[in-house]
């Protein structure tokens, strides 16, 4: 599932063709997407037709795509969550789509933005006001922008979950899932089943390691495990720089003992027991 690393890059490379585009046209597959619900068709009609794109931006791991004709009164705004198999793909008009596109806007200088997406997880909406849209709203900060060792130990201070599943509640730090929560961990030295309140005096080194491991995902342009792909339909390269994620049983880097893999509420977490302390 895309998580920070991957939204960023995909509104990186989506960036330098779409900023400025005009947008003539929606094309939809007729099938649903997230939770079976059909999107808003007509009004991603109504509120595109005729504008063009202000600004590309990430929130978490969202996708905005502002539109209208003025970049101080934005119409409208697309918001897109990838899920777990969603891509955004530019491409010219004559590419032809690849299987699983589901929706398609037509810009002006003859290329296409493509939703692409196998298990339609992912959801693409059209809302007026991004803040009062409910989803966005209850977002906690964002880690490389927002995120503050002070702010972080107060809300550690509160909380009875295992620090792991603190870290992926999207209201505590907005944009994490399983692979940079277990890289980050690794990185601070923190167990995952630590109780989220005993690391309170550890938030200065967790958030230098959240920030260090989402850097280093960016810079590498994402984490390719199966569907992942960039605006441009590139893989990322940075599974092959993750410490912990997906290396059960190879030595850890710092101690070389075996990397270990958990399973909680089916979802697997990778550590080291030996220097990721409780
Ligand atoms: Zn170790």
């Amino acid at each position: 599932m895309p998580e920070l690393p991957e939204v960023e890059t995909v509104v990186r490379t989506l960036r330098p063709g779409l900023q400025n585009a005009r947008l003539e046209g929606v094309w939809w597959s007729g099938l649903p997407l997230r939770m079976l619900r059909a999107p808003d068709v007509p009004a991603m009609k109504r509120v595109c037709r005729g504008t063009r794109v202000l600004a590309v931006r990430r929130q978490a791991k969202y996708i905005l795509i502002d539109v209208g004709a003025d970049p101080e009164h934005p119409r409208g705004t697309l918001l897109v969550h990838l899920g777990m198999s969603g891509q955004l793909r530019l491409a010219a008009e004559q590419v032809p789509r690849a299987p699983h596109t589901h929706l398609v806007w037509r810009l002006g200088d003859g290329h296409e933005l493509r939703f692409v997406d196998p298990r339609r997880f992912g959801w693409v909406a059209v809302v007026r006001a991004p803040a009062t849209f409910a989803e966005l709203a209850t977002l906690g900060p964002d880690p490389l922008t927002e995120l503050h060792p002070a702010d972080l130990a107060a809300a550690l201070a509160t909380s009875r979950a295992p620090i792991k599943a603190f870290l992926l509640d999207q209201r505590r730090v907005a944009g994490l899932g399983n692979i940079y929560v277990s890289e980050a961990l690794h990185r601070a030295g923190v167990h995952p089943g630590t109780p989220a309140r005993r690391v309170r005096g550890r938030a200065p080194v967790l958030v230098e390691a959240i920030k260090a491991a989402l850097l280093q995902g960016i810079a590498n342009r994402g984490t390719t495990l199966r569907d992942y792909r960039d605006a441009d339909g590139a893989a990322g390269n940075n599974a092959a720089a993750l410490l912990v994620y997906g290396r059960s049983g190879a030595p850890c880097g710092r101690c070389g003992a075996a990397i270990k893999r958990r399973v909680d509420a089916g979802r697997s977490t990778y550590f080291c027991g030996a220097c990721q302390r409780r």
